[in-house]
C-alpha cells in the first residue's frame, strides 16, 4: 500500500472524519466520562463492520482488524476534554457548559476512526493484527495504564505501537517528532509544613511554618541550578501556597503544592528526593516539620520515549506521504502524555500533527479556550495511522536480519 495512496483515500474521507471531529467537540467529556464520546465510536465501528471490546478501563474501547495470522501493531487515540469553558469561534461550539476538547482529543479520535474506515477498506492486505484503542482519561487520569492493566496490549500481544497529537505550533501540513525522549516524565508534589500557630503578636511563642515554606519555596530553587546536570532539563516549579486566614494570626500549617518534570523517569525522582530532602531539612531548621505527600488524583508520567526503529519509521512513512521538508525533528518537550505508559511497555512512536493556521485564527496553543484546529490535517493524521500499521507488520513479519538489510537499503 502506497502512502500517497492512503493519504488520497483519507482526503476523499475528509468530511466523514471532520462530521465526527465536529460531533465530538460538541459534547466533551471530562476522564472517566466519556460515555457518549465511547459510544460515538462503537457506532461507527459497528457501522464499519469492525468488531471491538468494550468496556474496558471504563469508557475505553479496543477494535481489531486483520486476519490475525502474524504481528500486532496498535494504534492510540485518547477521548477525553478538558474543564475549560470553551472561546473559540466555531459553529461546533460546546454545547457541555465548562467543557472543551481544548486538547484536540476529539481530532484524535476522529482520525483514528478515520484509520479504521481506511484499514477496512484494505483489510484483505492485513498480514496480522491491527489493534485501535480508543482511551479514557489522558488529562492527568492515566488512562493509557488502565488500558495496559486491564488487557489492551495483550491477546494478541502487541508489538508496536503509535500515536499522534495535535500540535498548534505547526503550520498544517506539517509533522515532527524524534528518536529518543520526546515528552517529560511528569509527577507532582505537596508539600505540608507544620509549625506551631499562634498570636501575630507573639512570634516567640511559635513556630511559623509561613517563614518555613517560604525558605522552603526558595531553597527549591537551587535543585534545578545546583544539582541537575545543565544539559540535562528539568523543571521544579511551586504553583499553588495555601495556609492562614488572617493578618493577625500565625496559622500552624502551609501546604505548597507543586510539578517537576524531567525527560527521564529516574530524573523525576531524583527531584522528588531532593524536594523532599530540603524541605525537611529547611523545616526543622524553622523548628517546623515538612512531609512530602502525593497529590490526590494526581499519577505520575513516565517519559515519552520513542524506540529510534518506531521513529526512524514514521519519519520515511511522513517523508514518502508528504515531504522531506515538512518532517521535522522536534525538540524535546517538557510536557507529559500518558502514551508514556505505552511506549514503556512496547516499542512506539508519539508523533506530533501541525494543526496551525493564521488564516483561520488556528494559533492558540493547547488547553487555551480559543484552541481551534485547521481541519484540513486530519486526514494526514489518518493516513499516518494506517500508513503505520501496514508498514509495521510487514517489518515485523521480516526476520530480523531481512529488516535490517531493508532499513539500510532505503
Ligand atoms: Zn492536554
Ligand atoms: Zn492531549
Amino acid at each position: 500500500m502506497q502512502t500517497k495512496d492512503l493519504l488520497q483515500q483519507a482526503q476523499a474521507d475528509q468530511d466523514w472524519i471532520v462530521g465526527l471531529r465536529r460531533e465530538l467537540h460538541r459534547f466533551p467529556e471530562l476522564r472517566y466520562e466519556e460515555f457518549r464520546t465511547s459510544e460515538v465510536v462503537r457506532r461507527t465501528l459497528t457501522e464499519l463492520d469492525i468488531p471491538f471490546e468494550h468496556p474496558i478501563a471504563t469508557t475505553g474501547v479496543v477494535a481489531r482488524l486483520g486476519n490475525g495470522n502474524g504481528p500486532c501493531v496498535a494504534l492510540r487515540a485518547d477521548m477525553d476534554a478538558l474543564p475549560i469553558e470553551e472561546e473559540a469561534d466555531v459553529d461546533f461550539c460546546s454545547e457541555n457548559p465548562g467543557k472543551m476538547h481544548a486538547c484536540g482529543h476529539d481530532c484524535h479520535t476522529a482520525m483514528l476512526l478515520g484509520a479504521a474506515k481506511l484499514l477496512k477498506r484494505h483489510e484483505d492486505q492485513i498480514q496480522g493484527t491491527v489493534k485501535l484503542l480508543f482511551q479514557p482519561a489522558e488529562e492527568g487520569g492515566a488512562g493509557g495504564r488502565r488500558m495496559i492493566k486491564e488487557g489492551a496490549l495483550e491477546n494478541p500481544q502487541v508489538e508496536r505501537i503509535f500515536g499522534l497529537h495535535v500540535w498548534p505550533e505547526l503550520t498544517t501540513g506539517h509533522v515532527a517528532g524524534r528518536s529518543g525522549p520526546l515528552l517529560a516524565a511528569v509527577g507532582s508534589f505537596r508539600i505540608r509544613v507544620v509549625g506551631r500557630g499562634g498570636h501575630a503578636a507573639f512570634p516567640h511563642t511559635t513556630h511559623d511554618p509561613v517563614m518555613a515554606t517560604a525558605q522552603i519555596v526558595s531553597a527549591l530553587q537551587s535543585i534545578v541550578s545546583r544539582e541537575i546536570d545543565p544539559f540535562s532539563p528539568a523543571v521544579v516549579s511551586v504553583t499553588a501556597l495555601r495556609g492562614g486566614e488572617a493578618c493577625n494570626v500565625i496559622p500552624p500549617q502551609v501546604e505548597a503544592l507543586g510539578t517537576i518534570r524531567s525527560m527521564t523517569t529516574e530524573g523525576l525522582a531524583q527531584l522528588r528526593a531532593a524536594i523532599e530532602r530540603i524541605a525537611h531539612s529547611t523545616a526543622t531548621a524553622f523548628r517546623c516539620t515538612a512531609t512530602l505527600e502525593s497529590v490526590e488524583g494526581e499519577v505520575d508520567l513516565p517519559a515519552t520515549v520513542n524506540d529510534a526503529t518506531c521513529w526512524e519509521t514514521t519519519r520515511e512513512l511522513a517523508t514518502d506521504m508528504l515531504s522531506a521538508e515538512q518532517v521535522h525533528e522536534a525538540p524535546p518537550v517538557l510536557g507529559g502524555e500518558d502514551f508514556s505508559f505505552y511506549t514503556q511497555a512496547v516499542p512506539g512512536c508519539f508523533m506530533v500533527l501541525g494543526i496551525r493556521n493564521p488564516e483561520i485564527g488556528a494559533i492558540h496553543f493547547l488547553h487555551h479556550p480559543k484552541m481551534k484546529v485547521d481541519e484540513a490535517a486530519l486526514p494526514i493524521g489518518t493516513a499516518m495511522h494506517a500508513a503505520f500499521a501496514f508498514r509495521s507488520l510487514q517489518d515485523l513479519a521480516l526476520p530480523s536480519n531481512q529488516t535490517v538489510v531493508e532499513a539500510t537499503a532505503m
